[in-house]
């Protein structure tokens, strides 16, 4: 049920483009900014968002309890999951504050979940009987964990930037700008509704800017680094 291979960047960018093709064709309207994540979920992927607390995931799951440090339970780094019988992704609760103060987080959070229902789940055997029995679905759920660097969760992750702000559209209201200064990024941040992390990955993987690790943006990586030399 879960397909787990390579992915170039190029693949998950064109998934996620053809996501917003495919429901602009059913919803005969275009994409604007901010995306509308949760339209797109709940009204086309046809996914239910929930939310629970992290405990009952992790009564769920005594094998993901006993690989877990104590700091990272109390840090609840469970974000949520996708069980794709069901058909539903499950938020942990745990981050409702932080979400409602950062919007972005929770919608970056959904567009991931969205991310591993169209990469990562072979909808052809989705009505099959389950391989671990009937009721057992969470044997097939995805779980997601911050900062988890498995290759599922870094494509889930690539994903999400290209839903939330798909190429032709971003490139559209961001080249006009000035994204040498913070301002513009700021500007676009608003735009899409997305935390300011996730706009600086996005517009570095398209090329447009970098920033450094003392926040001084450049044109590009190279460019960055050939500064550093000359100093
Ligand atoms: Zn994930």
């Amino acid at each position: 049920l879960i397909i787990d291979r390579f992915l170039a960047e190029d693949d998950i960018e064109f998934a996620a483009a053809r996501l917003i093709t495919d429901y602009e064709a059913e919803f005969r309207e275009r994409v604007a900014a901010p995306v509308d994540i949760d339209h797109i979920g709940e009204a086309f992927c046809k996914l239910c968002f929930d939310w629970e607390f992290l405990p009952e995931l992790l009564d769920q799951h005594p094998e993901l309890a006993a690989v877990l440090s104590d700091e990272e339970k109390r840090r609840s780094v469970v974000l949520g999951g996708l069980y794709p019988r069901k058909r539903l992704v499950v938020l942990n609760e745990k981050h409702l504050e932080a979400y409602n103060k950062q919007p972005g987080r929770e919608r970056f959070t959904k567009a991931h979940e969205i991310g591993h229902w169209v990469l990562h789940i072979d909808k052809s055997v989705l009505d099959q009987p389950s391989l671990f029995g009937d009721g057992d679905e969470t044997q097939d759920a995805i779980l997601c964990r911050d900062g988890d660097k498995s290759r599922l969760e870094w494509q889930a992750n690539r994903f999400a930037a290209a839903l939330l702000m798909p190429k032709a559209l971003f490139l559209d209201v961001a080249l006009p700008l000035n994204l040498g200064t913070w301002q513009a990024q700021y500007e676009l941040r608003e735009r899409f509704n997305v935390t300011i992390s996730t706009l600086v990955i996005r517009l570095k993987q398209l090329g447009l800017t970098y920033v450094d690790k003392d926040g001084v943006i450049h044109r590009s990586e190279a460019e960055a680094h050939g500064q550093l030399r000359l100093k």
